[in-house]
This record gives C-alpha cells, sequence and structure tokens, in this order.
C-alpha cells in the first residue's frame, strides 16, 4: 500500500518564494537569484516528504506563477503580443509578461486573464486559443525538474495538468472552433513529453483531468477516451495515475473507469460515497489500483483517523492492499505549510490548535494512516492513532465550539425572519420620503485610500506601541477629514472610509466568538498574492457591536447620510477555513443572525442606510450545475437574514465585484437589497445587459470607473457610462459610484476621481 502526494505548497514555508519574486520584480535580485530560491524550495519540499515517508513524490508541482501557465509556456501557447519577449531568449521574463504584464523597451504588453481554480481561491492564467493554434514543446521544465530531483537524490512522479483539461480551462480567441478540437494537434508534444521521460527512466506520471468532475459533453469524454486510449498504446510501460479530485465522477464514471490507466486518484472527502459507486460498479479493470483520497488538502481540520480507516478498509477489501494507495484529498497548495510555525496562543490557543493538520502534518497522517491499515504498526503508530482519537473527541466536546444559545436561535428561524416587512415598491416610497436624495444619488463603495500611515498606525497599535486612545484618536481624525472631503466634493451618500479595518474579513472575525487566527497560515491565491483565511471553529455569535461606534463617529460629524459597512455572511463564510462538522449552510446562518445583529444596532444607532458586502456569492457556486440551487438556497436566504431585521425605510446596500451575473439574476433580484451596486466599468457597461434583460426591479449603481488602476477618468467618460446605463435602466433606479473600494489608491487620484464623478452625475440631472 503506497502513500501518494498530488502536489506540495511551493510558496515556502515562510513565503520565500514571494518575497524573493517581488525582490526580482522590482530588480532588486537577479534571475539567477530567483532561480536559486526556487531550487531550494523544491529541495526542501522533497526532503520533507521523504522523511515524512511519502512513497509517490511530486515533481513539476512547483511553479513560479501557476502551474496553468507554465503548462502553456512548455506547449508553446503563448499568445502573439508576447512574442516580442519571447526572442529575448530569457524564458523567465516572458514567463511573467504573460503572468503580470509588462513594459520593456517600447514594448508594453498588459497580463493574461486570471480566473479560478475551480471552486477554490487560487487563481492560474487562463490560456488562449487561436482556431490554427500550433503546439511545440517549447519549455522542458517538467523533464528538467525530475532531472534536478533525481540528482539531488528522489525519485518522483511528474505531475502535469491532461490535455483534456488543459484545453477546457483555457478560451477560444477566436470564434469558429471549440477548443476541444484541439486535442489531436495537441497530443504529439504530450507524447513528445512522455517520450523524454520514459528516456529517463521514469516509472509514475500524475495526470490531473479535474474536469472529470465537472458537467462534459460527448465530445469531451470522447477526447478523454482518445487521450488516454493513445497514451497506454504508445507507452504501455509508464504508469499513468489519473487524478480526479473536487468532486465525484458523477455521470462521467463509466467513461472515467474505462480508461486504460494504472491508477485512479479519487477525492474522498468530497465524495465519500463515491467508493461504494466505484467499487460496486465492477467496472475497475484488474490490476488498477485506486489511490484514495482521505486526507483533506483543502481544509486545516486533523484527520479522523477512525473515520479513514472505516474507508480504506472497504477498499482493501475488495480489492486487497496492494492496489490501494493513501493520498490527501487533493494538491496540497490549497493548505498553509506548516502547523509547527504557529506559536501564538492568543490567537490560536493549544486547544484549538491540537485539531489542526497543515500540509507538512497532512503528509504524516498519510504515512500514518497507512501503517495503521497494514500490518506494519509500530508503538508510535499506535501512539499517533490514539492522540488523533482523542484529538477528535475533544474536539467533539469542546465547550468551546458549541453554544446553545446561537444553535437555538438558528433553529427557531421563522420565513418571516428573511423577509423585509413590505414588499420593495413599499419600501422604496419611504426611503424616497426619508432619505430625500437626488436623482443619480452619487455614494462609494466604502474604503478610502489605507495609507502607509494608516497601516502604520494600526502595526503600532497591535504593538502596543499606541494606546488605544491615541489609536483611535488618529483614526478619527483621518474618518472626519474623509467625511470632509466627501462633503466638499458633493457626494451625496457618504462613508467612514474603513481605515480601522485590515481586512474586509478577519476585521469581523476577530470580533465575533468561533473564529481563530493564524500567525503563518498563508495559501497562495494567484502569483505572489497569499491570503491567510481565519478559521471558524465553533458556534458564531457576536459578544458585542462591532462597527457602531465607527459609522456613529461619522454619521455625528456630519449632516449628510453616512452609510454603515459590513461584510456579508457568505462571503465571510467564503473566505475563511470552515468547520467541517456541520453543513457549511448552518455556520453561514450563524454568521447571518450575528450581521442581522450589527444591521439592527446601527439602526438604532441612527444609521439610516447600511451596506452589506456580497463579493463572493458568485464564487461559492458548487462545481456542478445540478448543486447550484440547493447552494444559493440557503447563500441569499442567509443575506436575507441578515439584511432583515430593519424597518422598511431603512435603506440596505449590497456590493459586488466581478459581477457576472447572466445565470443568477434571479437570485441577486431575490436578494431583495435596495440597492445593489456592481463592477461594470471594465465591461464598458456589458455587465448591465443582464440586470437590464431581467428588468431589475430594485435601485442599481453600476461602477462608473476602474478603481484597479491610477488612472483619473474624466467626467465626460463617465457620462458617456452613465447614458449607457440610462439607457437600459430607468434613470429613477440608478446610482453612480466607483467599481469597488478605493483602499489601494492614492489620495490624490481618489479626489480628483470623485470629483469628476460628481460632476457627472450633475451633468446626468441637468439633462433630465
Ligand atoms: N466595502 C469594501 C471596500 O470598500 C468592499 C470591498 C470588496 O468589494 N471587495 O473595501
Ligand atoms: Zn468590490
Amino acid at each position: 500500500m503506497k502513500t501518494n502526494n498530488l502536489g506540495y505548497p511551493r510558496i515556502g514555508s515562510n513565503r520565500e518564494l514571494k518575497k524573493a519574486s517581488e525582490l526580482y520584480w522590482s530588480g532588486n535580485i537577479t534571475a539567477e537569484e530567483l532561480i536559486a530560491i526556487g531550487k531550494n524550495i523544491r529541495k526542501e519540499n522533497w526532503a520533507i516528504q521523504r522523511e515524512a515517508g511519502i512513497d509517490l513524490i511530486p515533481s513539476n508541482d512547483f511553479s513560479f506563477y501557476d502551474q496553468v501557465l507554465d503548462l502553456s509556456l512548455t506547449l508553446g501557447v503563448i499568445p502573439e503580443q508576447y512574442a516580442a519577449f519571447a526572442k529575448e531568449n530569457l524564458v523567465l521574463d516572458l514567463y511573467f509578461a504573460m503572468a503580470r504584464g509588462a513594459q520593456k523597451g517600447g514594448q508594453d504588453v498588459v497580463a493574461m486573464e486570471m480566473t479560478k481554480w475551480f471552486d477554490t481561491n487560487y487563481h492560474y492564467i487562463v490560456p488562449e486559443f487561436t482556431k490554427n493554434q500550433e503546439f511545440s514543446l517549447l519549455s522542458e521544465k517538467i523533464i528538467d525538474e525530475y532531472k534536478e530531483a533525481k540528482v539531488a537524490g528522489y525519485e518522483t512522479k511528474p505531475v502535469i495538468i491532461g490535455p483534456v483539461s488543459y484545453l477546457l480551462l483555457g478560451k477560444e480567441k477566436q470564434e469558429g472552433f471549440h477548443r476541444i478540437d484541439l486535442i489531436d494537434k495537441l497530443l504529439p508534444v504530450y507524447f513528445d513529453i512522455l517520450q523524454k521521460l520514459q528516456d529517463q527512466n521514469v516509472a509514475y506520471i500524475q495526470f490531473d483531468e479535474p474536469f472529470l468532475a465537472l458537467n462534459l459533453s460527448d465530445v469531451e469524454r470522447a477526447a478523454l477516451v482518445q487521450t488516454y486510449t493513445q497514451i497506454n498504446e504508445k507507452f504501455p510501460n509508464l504508469k499513468i495515475i489519473l487524478a480526479n479530485y473536487f468532486d465525484c465522477f458523477g455521470e462521467n464514471l463509466a467513461t472515467a473507469l474505462s480508461l486504460p490507466v494504472h491508477a485512479f486518484h479519487i477525492d474522498l472527502v468530497r465524495c465519500p460515497l463515491q467508493l461504494d459507486d466505484i467499487l460496486e460498479s465492477n467496472l475497475l479493470t484488474k490490476n488498477t489500483i485506486l489511490s484514495l483520497g482521505v486526507v483533506d488538502g483543502r481544509n486545516i481540520w486533523k484527520n479522523d483517523f477512525k473515520n479513514s480507516l472505516t474507508l480504506i478498509q472497504k477498499a482493501t477489501d475488495a480489492l486487497g492492499t496492494d492496489r490501494v494507495w493513501i493520498a490527501p484529498s487533493c494538491s496540497l497548495i490549497h493548505s498553509p505549510c506548516d502547523l509547527d510555525l504557529e506559536t501564538n496562543e492568543e490567537t490560536l490557543t493549544p486547544e484549538i490548535k491540537q485539531w489542526l493538520a497543515f500540509a507538512k502534518q497532512k503528509i504524516d497522517e498519510v504515512v500514518t494512516l497507512r501503517n495503521l491499515a497494514t500490518n506494519e504498526i509500530t508503538e508510535n503508530d499506535q501512539a499517533l492513532f490514539e492522540e488523533n482519537t482523542l484529538a477528535n473527541i475533544n474536539r467533539k466536546k469542546a465547550t468551546i465550539i458549541h453554544n446553545d444559545a446561537v444553535k437555538n436561535r438558528v433553529a427557531a428561524i421563522v420565513e418571516k425572519d428573511s423577509k423585509r416587512n413590505s414588499p420593495f415598491s413599499i419600501r422604496r416610497q419611504q426611503q424616497i420620503d426619508a432619505l430625500k436624495l437626488p436623482l443619480f444619488p452619487t455614494t462609494t463603495i466604502g474604503s478610502f485610500p489605507q495609507t502607509p500611515e494608516v497601516r502604520s498606525w494600526r502595526a503600532k497599535f497591535k504593538k502596543g506601541e499606541l494606546s488605544p486612545i491615541e489609536y483611535d484618536a488618529l483614526l478619527q481624525k483621518e474618518t472626519e477629514e474623509t467625511i470632509r472631503f466627501q462633503e466638499e466634493s458633493g457626494i451625496d451618500v457618504l462613508v467612514h472610509g474603513e481605515f480601522e479595518r485590515n481586512d474586509m474579513v478577519e476585521y469581523f472575525g476577530e470580533q465575533l466568538d468561533g473564529f481563530a487566527f493564524t500567525k503563518n497560515g498563508w495559501v497562495q491565491s494567484y502569483g505572489s498574492r497569499c491570503v491567510k483565511p481565519p478559521v471558524i471553529y465553533g458556534d458564531v455569535s457576536r459578544p458585542n457591536p462591532m462597527t457602531v461606534k465607527w459609522a456613529q463617529f461619522a454619521q455625528s460629524v456630519t449632516s449628510k447620510w453616512v452609510k454603515g459597512m459590513l461584510t456579508g455572511p457568505v462571503t465571510i463564510l467564503q473566505w475563511s477555513f470552515v468547520r467541517n462538522d456541520q453543513p457549511r449552510s448552518v455556520t453561514c446562518t450563524q454568521i447571518a443572525l450575528a450581521i442581522r445583529d450589527e444591521v439592527v444596532d446601527l439602526e438604532k444607532a441612527g444609521i439610516k442606510i447600511i451596506q452589506i458586502d456580497e463579493p463572493a456569492i458568485r464564487e461559492g457556486l458548487p462545481l456542478r450545475k445540478e448543486e447550484w440551487a440547493t447552494y444559493l438556497e440557503w447563500a441569499i436566504r442567509a443575506f436575507r437574514i441578515s439584511a432583515s431585521g430593519v424597518s422598511d425605510d431603512t435603506q440596505i446596500h449590497t456590493h459586488m465585484c466581478y459581477s457576472e451575473f447572466n445565470d443568477i439574476i434571479q437570485n441577486i433580484a431575490d436578494m431583495d437589497a435596495d440597492v445593489i451596486t456592481i463592477e461594470c466599468s471594465r465591461s464598458q457597461m456589458e455587465l448591465l445587459d443582464a440586470f437590464a434583460d431581467f428588468k431589475y426591479p430594485n435601485e442599481i449603481g453600476p461602477g462608473v470607473y476602474d478603481i484597479h488602476s491610477p488612472r483619473v477618468p474624466s467626467s465626460q467618460e463617465m457620462v458617456d457610462l452613465l447614458e449607457k446605463a440610462a439607457a437600459v435602466i430607468p434613470i429613477d433606479q440608478l446610482w453612480v459610484n466607483p467599481d469597488c473600494g478605493l483602499k489601494t489608491r492614492h489620495w490624490d487620484e481618489t479626489k480628483k476621481a470623485l470629483i469628476e464623478m460628481v460632476k457627472a452625475a450633475k451633468q446626468m440631472r441637468v439633462a433630465v
């Protein structure tokens, strides 16, 4: 029974790769230095895995930016505009030009498009295909890294994204073809790679085909059969491991199991029942191996050995120990590196820490499980088993997890708790009377520039170098100045600026019960960007108001309306590590009740407009369409619970970025926010069409300028966009605002842009 790992975090346990990449980009270290740091990380990762006892250690799981971009470079899929960078013969420069855009010697290219890797928070660079796309072996990274490992003394299993998933991850840059049609042209390059690996005496190769977990067309399924049949014919001696993860095979089961490969890897964390499906189907050909993904690669909880051993036992009973491998559910790039680095007992108590496992610990779990499942149990394994059992019992019984008041409150929720008192048409008139806003009311999305100064105050406050009173005084001054600017520029609905917040989820998590924080629990989001999600370990409740003080302060210094600013329950859930001992929907509902209390308290404090941000609603959608409805039902309900505790004349806003809403517009409307602000300027208002076609009934603020760039737009540009919006949405439903929060911008450009924005709104009012 072998132990198998699909991929190891490549950022380095102290984010060495992030730091080195950023130094290289700013010209502070050389390419050779960066390459050396990459090499070191690889070597360390291989050493950790071998020391733990992993049999099938991956190579080519390292990447300087993204594994999909690595493969595009390997296969020569380079969009035309980057060709000039290729000529310079420095692969790294071409690579980063595609990843990040570049300006050099008169060349000026933007970055390639980035999008989410399935339902994770990892983002990959989208391959671009033309109708006559050619493929050729441009980079030998996969072969080089195998050789590098060998020289360092490691026999590894190269990992590559399978050809079908690679094509499906990309997009067509021209009309008149489907990218899956390119399979015939693509396969020969894969064969080149396999030939070279075979020449190096590689034994095992892992092909990732995570699209097997999605709804596939017949043509796509046929491409899978063609691919793996041909590989088997040409390379009968290579042992191909076909890896699927993030969901089960579903209706692709029969196709998948018919493929002539050496082993299948399956994700038993997301889909434990599929083990029965596979074993009962009798479709697994004789001798084929099953790699059981029993250790969660996506979350930070310690494995439950008893549970896993039951699954493993079931598999070995049917297949024998030789045909079963033990593995994490997916690549560990979605886990933080090493729990041993968590030494801050204040934010992560020993009690909670004993329930967790990061990548390094997960590797150990895989090996221990294997030992426990075979007859090689040593005293140490036995001790580890007992420790694991105890930790899991402790977790179930822990008083800090369970809060009966919260559970009872969730159980007592009734229909009316997720409904405003009156329908929008009635609320609307009351809000018009109460708020007296002009046509085309202007507002912002919440945050104003977080200057280095503001950040330094927070750092000093956290270190104890500023007292709470001193810190508050500084923030009050910044907030008041921001209010004054908004008044002077003529904005109608003001915000306090969010200067007290580090991050829109962490700020709330820190004040809610049921959340813990890590010091070093970084996970790669894209390129050098890493995130450190909070850990939701227990029932969530709100001991005290979280934002009322700042909203109230801001409202006290102005006679205009100040909008209260909250993060919504789905976004808090989505951007955290969520407990796995109850359904996500229950945890989300608990958060919703906490936010509801905050909304009610804001109203009591005299705040008449309250925004509940939900930028992550869309990314929570399950991979399979048939599961969308269930998710949307509880997610939208959670938002409504958070928003429905106030009277009709209190106006609820929500905000979402990346607003591709065509397929869920009914659900967005069901949220029943009085006003929604969305990102729109980069698409020239095209994203608004979904709302227009649907005849979206409530008010809507399509972003009129892009906050991702320092560029100051002219009022005329914004008038043009507003006219486009006014052509499809009744003007008394329209708001005027930027695309998103302004926290990453400088003050100078922010002021100029907002002054232009108010000018644009005034011009629109005159034209009416
Ligand atoms: N209110 C938040 C801000 O302005 C919203 C951020 C977001 O949508 N991602 O920063
Ligand atoms: Zn936004």
